[in-house]
């Protein structure tokens, strides 16, 4: 698996942490950055833009160690094999260099500045190779001891690595790219169908610019990964589906879906005891906001069913985004709800009593919206119907008109 990392990114990242490292009291390495790349002004201009790539990737990748929480956040999800046999050779080679261990990030940095490659195949992760590739690149990472111990990495870690390898060569390629926005961020698996998968990551620069953030960031890039290791795994069954409705309608389960499958992701990350980009209770929260029509307790329930579930597959999340009948068939006991609570949740995609059509966007309590005159309009048509039946929101729209209010 190749790790390929945008200029544009590489770019404004570095920029960005020595910036912040200079405006923190430390400078050498912007003063090392501007004794490189200022002489580049002097050059012809149509040299300029690749002998800046080369100083921003040098930076990026060699001094300030960008590239890492990348390759950390793909070890993390067991995209590729935890470097742990490395670990040794680059301890020894620190020890030989007299480098700090010390974790810090800032300390970090500048016990690289010595600039001496830390392994004899460091050329290939050199500024004139477009791509580096993590076992190229582990060396340069251990700058902290590990803290696994020898013995469970050598019996459990058998298994996974080969599932591990499984994923590394099925991935081609990782492509991390600057996102414009922070709508623009996210990943995506292309050439999925193709066989020759690639994923496609956009992330901010800004996210590299403070050490103190780099626990949001390595969060980020894991929960994006994870997304992308379901879509390659045969087990989960990704597919381009195809989801019916109207825009409206597309973008509620939609919505759900991610949502369900970001539960998905944090609850093995919390059973892997790696940090989310959410807590759980925000998680719920969110999960909250969209179920809130289902009674507390079951909701609870739901949740918690959710949470525990080791294994899901695409075609289970999409379908209990796009029936809440079958999420709640699933984890909610019947004995649990009431016939009275079941028929006052108005589930979505369930048929309005007025027209009968698969309703997603329910008003639930029209007599709190609307005027006496729409309630009686609508049962001169339905006099069975009450109040807590609801309706669609097209429905009670057209009476609204009908009553002329
Ligand atoms: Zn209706």
């Amino acid at each position: 698996m190749k790790v390929i990392y945008s200029p544009q990114l590489m770019e404004e990242a570095a920029f960005r942490h020595l910036s912040h490292l200079e405006r923190s009291g430390y400078r050498s390495e912007y003063d090392e950055y501007h004794s490189l790349a200022d002489p580049i002004y002097e050059l012809p201009e149509d040299d300029r833009e690749i002998a800046f790539e080369k100083v921003n990737k040098i930076f990026f990748i060699e001094r300030l160690k960008l590239g890492d929480h990348v390759l950390r956040a793909l070890e993390a999800v067991g995209l590729i094999p935890k470097r742990k046999r490395t670990t040794k050779r680059a301890q020894l080679a620190a020890v030989a260099l007299g480098a700090d261990e010390t974790p810090s990030e800032l300390e970090e940095s500048s016990s690289s500045i010595h600039g001496v490659p830390v392994d004899d195949d460091s050329q290939e992760t050199s500024f004139d190779d477009d791509l580096v590739s993590p076992t190229d690149s582990d060396l340069q990472v251990e700058d902290n001891p590990q803290e696994d111990n020898q013995d469970t990495e050598d019996t459990d870690g058998v298994v996974s690595y080969d599932m591990v390898r499984d994923f590394e060569e099925r991935i081609i390629e990782v492509h991390v790219k600057r996102a414009i926005n922070k709508v623009d961020e996210g990943s995506n698996v292309l050439n999925r169908i193709s066989g020759k998968p690639m994923i496609e990551m956009r992330v901010l620069a800004s996210r590299f610019c403070n050490p103190e953030e780099a626990q949001e960031l390595d969060a980020f890039l894991i929960q994006e990964f994870m997304h992308a290791k379901d879509m390659v795994d045969p087990e989960f069954d990704y597919e381009d589906a195809f989801i019916p409705g109207n825009p409206s309608v597309k973008n509620l389960i939609t919505a759900r879906f991610r949502l369900l499958w970001n539960l998905y992701v944090d609850a093995r990350l919390a059973r892997a005891g790696i940090i989310s980009t959410m807590p759980r209770e925000a998680r719920y929260r969110e999960f909250d906001n969209f179920y809130r029509k289902v009674p507390e307790k079951q909701r609870r329930g739901i949740f918690e069913g959710i949470w525990q579930t080791e294994k899901f597959t695409h075609e289970e999340l999409l379908s209990m985004a796009t029936d809440l009948e079958s999420l709640m068939s699933k984890y909610v006991d019947d004995v649990d709800i009431t016939e009275e609570e079941r028929d006052y949740i108005h589930l979505q995609g369930s048929p309005c009593p007025l027209c009968k059509f698969p309703t997603y966007n329910w008003v639930d309590d029209p007599e709190s919206i609307c005027d006496e005159m729409v309630i009686e309009a609508i049962q001169i048509d339905f006099p069975d119907w009450e109040n807590k039946d609801g309706g669609c929101d097209r429905c009670i729209e057209v009476y609204e008109l009908r009553a002329g209010v």
